[in-house]
This record gives structure tokens, C-alpha cells and sequence, in this order.
């Protein structure tokens, strides 16, 4: 077997997510044969470092020993079981755990099996918790310009990425959209934090008149990873949780992708130091190697469920692999390595080498922007860096430093001119740098004419 053999018989029955399939009349899609740690290796012997965690999930590396010895003994014992009139220990186990490392007041937990999925289970329960509580005109979501929460109908309308988006946008239901927080838009001499403030004025506004008709507000703390990697200062977050308790609106998490030590706390939220009502958690949550997600939330909202079947309050909702047993076991042992590896002290290390390996990019004439928290780092490409006019998308710059870089050996996927680092922490300071070195090379290559 060879790239070209494979590559051939996928091309001809496989149908690849968020692709362009013609794109690969010229791009070679890659088979890889096998990971270890931070490498993929495909079946001509060519080695990629994963520099995105094959797409943020990945915290500890592929083929990593403590999982796969977890997921062994999960394989020989429980693979899965109905989990509605069912349990089993994995999913108590990491249920427990999760309720013990999350923000206060998050004391239960609903399993579904990815993140839009979640999403789609946080939306829902919030606007049944109204509903049950009697307030029936709570139907409405607030959300961010920028924003990403998935692709099911649900989560694509609580996003406001255009460019997945848009083609839908008879599908979805409304929502309302307020301006965001993205400091990449602050004037020159405004701090984030005074951005990020001055920008929850609007927030405030839309609260204030439309409180009534909502349910929630759903946000991704910190960083809009799908939106471009762009950032914002935990005093949003703390000035939400206070305006969405003023005016009785939930607050929706989604740590999907921020969650479990991406931005160098264990959840972004403990940053401003606040609790949500809904936290939904997924990509990082099995280390990734299984699909699981979790939606944690208050034992306050689950009472609201809590009744005689007749009353039909239930949330009757469901997936056949709710709380699958590998997954909750991959779970686990995920957490377990978070416990006995000091890991978030540990990246503090990281993230500053990753800054120190990054610093030349900030005067490169064709970068607006470098910003980073904690194990993300994001390099803005831009065509004018006095007026930051960006590339015409399409002129598609970012794909040519992801050819230019998988040529050398690694494995970056800008989001449209956006270069970002988001690499498994089991990296060393030697990859990246190699990292940084690539991406500089890469960055030459694109901007060139
Ligand atoms: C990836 C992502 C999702 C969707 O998760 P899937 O497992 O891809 O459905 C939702 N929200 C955020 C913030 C994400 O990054």
C-alpha cells in the first residue's frame, strides 16, 4: 500500500468534511499509516508533526500508553450498554470527576457523543427549564458576531461564521446577534480588558430589551477558535455572568475547544473566575481518540425536570451511544494523566517557549497580529499591515503555507489567513521550534507576490 494506491480508492467512495473534493485534483489527500506522540506517519514514510492536535482534540499524543492500556481493559470488559435504565462504572467514574474539576455550582452531567451535539443538548435544556418553570416566551438565543458552536441546524444558528453559515441560513431559526468582544478590533493604545468592556455595552443593551424572550446566552470563553482564533479579556465573561443573573438568562459555555487547559486554566471560565449554567465540553475530553461530549449544568435545572412522568417535564432526549463505556473510559484516563502530570503548570512552560519561538512573527511586514493564551497561538496574515487590509480570501494565502508546511514536514491548517499553533502538550521546546521555523518559511512562500 501506497499514498497514491489509497489515496486513489478514497478519492473514489469517500466524500471528506469541510472540503472542496476538487481541491484534491490537485492537493494529494494523505493516508496516514500510524501516530506516536506528536507525529503522523503516512504509508510512503513521510513523517507530519501535528501542530493542531489533529484538530484540537489530541492533548497527549497519539498512541499514548496510559490510554490505550485504559481502552484495553475498557475493550475487554464493557464496550457499551443503553444507557437510559443502564449505567456503568466508566460513566459514574468520569461524571464524578467532571463535576469535581468543573466551576461551582456545575453538579450534573448529560453525556452526548460530539460537540454540536452538546450544543444541541445546552440549547434545548435551557429552553425546557423555561418552559417548565412556566415562563413560555423564553424562546430566543443570544449570541456572538464571530461565534462557532458546530454544524447540526441548532448549533450552526447560534454561530455566525458566514462561511458555513450562510448557505443555511433559510434552515435556522433566529437568533440574536450582538457585536463581539474580539480585541483584534481594539484601537491603538486600548488594553484588552478596556476593549472588551467597552464592548459589553452592547451586550448589556440587547440583554436589557430582550431578557424576556430569551433563554440564554451561548459563548466560547475566550477564544473564537472556528472564528479565526480571535481572543478577548475575561472581564467579558465576568460582566456576562452578572448581567445574565440580573436579567434571568442562562449562561451557555461552550469549552469544546478552550476546554481542558487550551487557554492555560483547566476551563477558560476560571480565568474570569465564573460559573456557567451550561458548560458543554467535547473535543479534548477523550484525549482524543473517542467521540464523547458532556453538558454539565446545576442540580437547580435538573430539579426542573424532576417530576411525576405524568407531568412530562423529562428531557427525552437522546443518542444511541450516550455515554458509550470506551469513551468515558478514554475519558478518564485523559484526566487521570491531567492528575499525575502536573500538566497545566507544566504548559505554563510551554506557552512561553511557544511565545518566545513566535515573537520575530509580530514584525513581519505581512502580520497584523500575534496573540496567544496559554497553548494557543494565532499569526494574522494581512495584505496591508498599516491598514490591515486582509488577502482576498480568494487568493487563499493560508492554504499555501499549509502545502509549503506539509512539504517540510508539518501539519498546520490555517483558518483562511489565520496561522495557529494549537499542538498536543507532550510537545518539546526542538518541535517547536520547528514549528515557528516552518510557519516563518511557509509565511514567505504565501505572501510572495
Ligand atoms: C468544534 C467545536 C464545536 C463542534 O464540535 P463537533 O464535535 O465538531 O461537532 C462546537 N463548539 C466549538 C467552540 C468548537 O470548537
Amino acid at each position: 500500500m501506497t499514498n497514491q494506491s489509497l489515496s486513489n480508492r478514497d478519492l473514489s467512495v469517500l466524500w471528506h468534511p469541510c472540503t472542496q473534493m476538487k481541491d484534491h485534483e490537485t492537493f494529494p489527500i494523505i493516508p496516514i499509516k500510524k501516530g506516536q506522540g506528536v507525529w503522523l506517519e503516512d504509508y510512503d514514510g513521510n513523517r507530519y508533526l501535528d501542530a493542531i492536535s489533529s484538530w484540537w482534540v489530541n492533548l497527549f499524543g497519539h498512541a499514548n500508553p496510559h490510554i490505550i492500556a485504559a481502552l484495553k481493559d475498557q475493550l475487554d470488559t464493557l464496550e457499551h450498554v443503553i444507557f437510559a435504565g443502564f449505567t456503568h462504572e466508566s460513566a459514574i467514574k468520569l461524571a464524578e470527576k467532571l463535576v469535581e474539576i468543573a466551576p461551582e455550582g456545575l453538579d450534573r452531567c448529560f453525556y452526548a457523543d460530539n460537540g454540536s451535539a452538546a450544543v444541541e443538548v445546552a440549547l434545548k435544556m435551557s429552553f425546557h427549564y423555561w418552559r417548565n418553570r412556566g415562563q413560555t416566551r423564553k424562546t430566543q438565543f443570544i449570541t456572538l458576531e464571530n461565534s462557532y458552536h458546530g454544524e447540526t441546524l441548532g448549533a450552526l444558528a447560534v454561530g455566525n461564521v458566514p462561511l458555513y453559515k450562510e448557505t443555511y441560513a433559510p434552515l435556522l431559526m433566529d437568533v440574536i446577534t450582538v457585536p463581539g468582544p474580539d480585541c483584534y478590533n481594539r484601537e491603538t493604545g486600548e488594553s484588552w480588558a478596556e476593549y472588551s468592556t467597552r464592548r459589553f455595552a452592547l451586550m448589556e443593551q440587547t440583554l436589557q430589551q430582550h431578557s424576556e424572550c430569551v433563554c440564554a446566552v451561548i459563548i466560547e470563553p475566550l477564544v473564537q477558535c472556528a472564528g479565526n482564533m480571535r481572543m478577548y479579556d475575561p472581564v467579558y465573561l465576568k460582566l456576562l455572568r452578572a448581567a445574565c443573573d440580573k436579567y434571568q438568562v442562562h449562561l451557555i459555555a461552550d469549552e469544546i475547544a478552550v476546554g481542558f487547559g487550551r487557554t492555560g486554566t483547566l476551563f477558560a471560565c476560571e480565568q474570569a473566575a465564573i460559573g456557567p449554567d451550561f458548560m458543554c465540553l467535547s473535543k479534548g475530553l477523550t484525549g482524543g481518540y473517542l467521540p464523547l461530549s458532556a453538558v454539565l449544568t446545576s442540580n437547580q435545572i435538573y430539579q426542573a425536570f424532576y417530576d411525576d412522568y405524568q407531568k412530562l417535564t423529562a428531557f427525552l432526549h437522546s443518542h444511541s451511544y450516550t455515554g458509550n463505556a470506551l469513551a468515558c473510559r478514554a475519558g478518564l484516563a485523559t484526566l487521570e494523566i491531567f492528575r499525575q502530570h502536573n500538566v497545566i503548570e507544566n504548559n505554563k512552560q510551554l506557552a512561553g517557549i511557544m511565545a518566545k519561538a513566535a515573537a520575530r512573527f509580530s514584525g513581519h511586514p505581512h502580520v497584523a497580529e500575534v496573540r496567544q493564551k496559554g497553548m494557543i497561538l494565532a499569526i494574522e496574515l494581512v495584505k496591508n499591515k498599516q491598514t490591515r487590509e486582509p488577502y482576498p480570501w480568494q487568493e487563499r494565502r493560508g492554504i499555501k503555507v499549509y502545502q509549503y508546511a506539509l512539504s517540510k514536514g508539518v501539519l498546520l491548517r490555517p483558518l483562511g489567513n489565520v496561522i495557529y499553533f494549537m499542538p498536543p502538550y507532550i510537545i518539546n521546546e526542538e518541535e517547536l521550534l520547528v514549528i515557528a521555523d516552518v510557519a516563518w518559511d511557509g509565511i514567505q512562500c504565501a505572501v510572495k507576490d
